[in-house]
């Protein structure tokens, strides 16, 4: 099983995210940016880091482009190579090309617009090669 965190303001989409991941991981939910950086690094500190992690862009706190920003310089500083970053996977309503081109220039490797299919999402998975 997959060690996943989702990260997600809105409760509903989180319980959507949960059930639709089920199969294939273990889930922990965090619901700003900010939190989810520190819960990311602490993780990466104690040896169980995370192997992919649903971001959501629109959040309060520390929106999901911040976020990402941060994770890949916590990686970065923790020497890890760019090769065996934790995977990303922005989730998010926006759509317009500069918000995507700009996620994966930041790091991202795929992103999915909402509303997200089960069927989309678990295929993202498997184009990583996590499953
Ligand atoms: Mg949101």
């Amino acid at each position: 099983m997959l060690n996943i965190l989702v990260v997600e303001d809105e409760p509903f989409l989180k319980t959507i995210m949960f059930t639709m991941l089920s199969e294939v991981g273990i889930c922990t939910w965090k619901q700003d940016g900010r939190s989810a950086v520190e819960e990311f690094k602490s993780a990466l500190y104690s040896a169980n880091p995370y192997d992919l992690i649903t971001l959501d862009i629109m959040m309060p706190e520390m929106d999901g482009k911040e976020a990402l920003k941060k994770i890949r310089e916590i990686e970065e500083n923790y020497g890890i190579t760019e090769g065996a970053y934790t995977k990303i996977i922005m989730t998010s309503a926006i759509q317009d090309e500069a918000t995507i081109f700009d996620s994966y220039y930041q790091g991202c490797e795929q992103y999915l617009i909402k509303p997200i299919l089960k069927t989309d999402l678990l295929q993202k998975i498997k184009d990583l090669e996590l499953i």
